[in-house]
């Protein structure tokens, strides 16, 4: 099965169109803005579950979107 994105400005595409990172969550205790700096770049969150992903169309608009992702069967919410 293949999955699909569905892209506000090009409609649905297979994924292989696509790169995507997680948008990172910085706890508030961490208020150093250097130190949350490094933990949105090297502390990924690795959720089980529902996760807030930007996505980039590469091969397509050259957008991103934001799109929420269930990591434990991929189906976007
Ligand atoms: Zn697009």
């Amino acid at each position: 099965m293949t999955l699909r994105i569905t892209c506000p400005h090009c409609g649905t595409r297979e994924i292989d169109e696509w790169v995507h990172g997680e948008i990172p969550v910085v706890p508030d205790d961490i208020t150093d803005a250097d130190d949350r700096d490094v933990d949105r770049a090297y502390f990924h969150n690795n959720v089980e579950g529902v996760v807030r992903e930007a996505w980039f169309h590469l091969y397509g608009c050259r957008r991103w979107v934001t799109l929420e992702r269930d990591t434990r069967t991929d189906a976007f919410q």
